[in-house]
């Protein structure tokens, strides 16, 4: 099944003509652009007269930062998600894979509506609307919200205001839109200084000891990539099982500051023998195309993979599609 693209006007239509009871999923391992997206669709869903609820495949529990957005509290686990939905809305998630075990929910309904960002989008649903150029996926839901007519609140304006500020890398990075979005969002009365401090400043003392950790790990290779430079780190299993999830993605944050690279990579290892890498470039490198490599996907300077393998063949493929793009 390919999904035809539409506008967000079409979509935006399609979902006030047939969406009654709506399933809106987000990718595994949920980021702010992943809840804060979803979360703003159900506030809508309610505020039109509809029933949505929100869901991800894994973890079990929402990400602890992330329970700070309003509505935060009302998401479901899969098997909690009710059984006659109409609707499915899948949000920020690039494939069907990472919709998890939610994807079978997706081949059970008639219209299953995909709002993306990622250019690696695999075309999967029944309709999307999927724009690269967008900083966010919380952008797209924005202009999906001003077409279905729904005047903003402070829960949705904070639920998208996450997304915008965590996947702009708090606004080091951005579209003049995503300025202007931002302004209009902080216009509606939300607490942005909180919501920054919070999601992007705020650790448990443990990540600490987990940066010292992980950082000892730290290796530089200057010549990488034809003198561009790869920077990379790793988080053992028996590291990896007693941090936090989001502790862990925050290490690439770290790790990219590395001036001498222009690839920073951490890799953890969810279980024994599978690596899951974080990648990021400053600007020279699409990072999305080693990722996809591995059956990954992402943005051209964030992107990331799960793979069964050594650490050192991971590293020597990323070492030869460097020095050979
Ligand atoms: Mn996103």
């Amino acid at each position: 099944m390919t999904a035809r693209n539409i506008s967000i006007t079409d979509a935006a239509r399609l979902f006030a003509e047939n969406a009654h009871r709506i399933a809106v999923i987000g990718h595994v391992n949920p980021d702010a652009d992943a809840i804060g997206s979803g979360l703003a669709v159900v506030h809508a869903a309610h505020l039109l007269g509809k029933e949505a609820w929100l869901s991800f495949a894994y973890p079990d529990e929402t990400p602890e930062t992330l329970r700070i957005l309003p509505g935060a509290d009302t998401i479901v686990r899969p098997c909690d998600m009710p059984d006659d939905i109409d609707f499915v809305v899948v949000v920020d998630c690039g494939s069907a894979d990472r919709m998890g075990v939610l994807h079978h929910l997706a081949e059970k309904v008639p219209y299953t509506l995909i709002i993306d960002h990622h250019r690696s989008n695999d075309g999967f649903g029944t309709h999307s609307v999927i724009v690269p150029r967008a900083d966010a996926t919380a952008q797209l839901i924005l202009d999906f919200l001003d077409a279905l007519g729904v005047a903003l609140t402070p829960s949705i304006a904070s639920c998208l205001f996450a997304g915008l500020l965590t996947d702009t890398g708090g606004f080091h990075w951005g579209s003049a839109r995503a300025y202007a979005d931002a302004a209009r969002l902080v216009e509606v009365g939300i607490d942005a200084d909180s919501l920054t401090r919070q999601l992007m400043d705020t650790r448990p003392f443990s990540y600490l000891e987990l940066l010292g950790t992980v950082l000892q790990t730290a290796t530089l290779l200057p010549d990488a990539g034809k003198g561009r430079g790869l920077v990379y780190a790793t988080v053992p299993h028996d590291v990896y099982k007693n941090a936090r999830p989001e502790d862990v993605q925050a290490l690439i944050d770290v790790v990219r500051t590395t001036g001498e690279a222009e690839v920073a990579l951490v890799m953890r290892e969810m279980t024994s023998g599978v690596w899951t890498g974080s990648l990021r470039s400053r600007s020279l490198v699409n990072v999305a195309d080693i990722a996809r490599h591995f059956g990954g996907g992402g943005h051209r300077q964030a992107a990331g993979f799960t793979v069964t393998s050594s650490l050192n063949d991971v590293l020597h493929t990323i070492l030869r599609i460097l020095d050979n793009p």
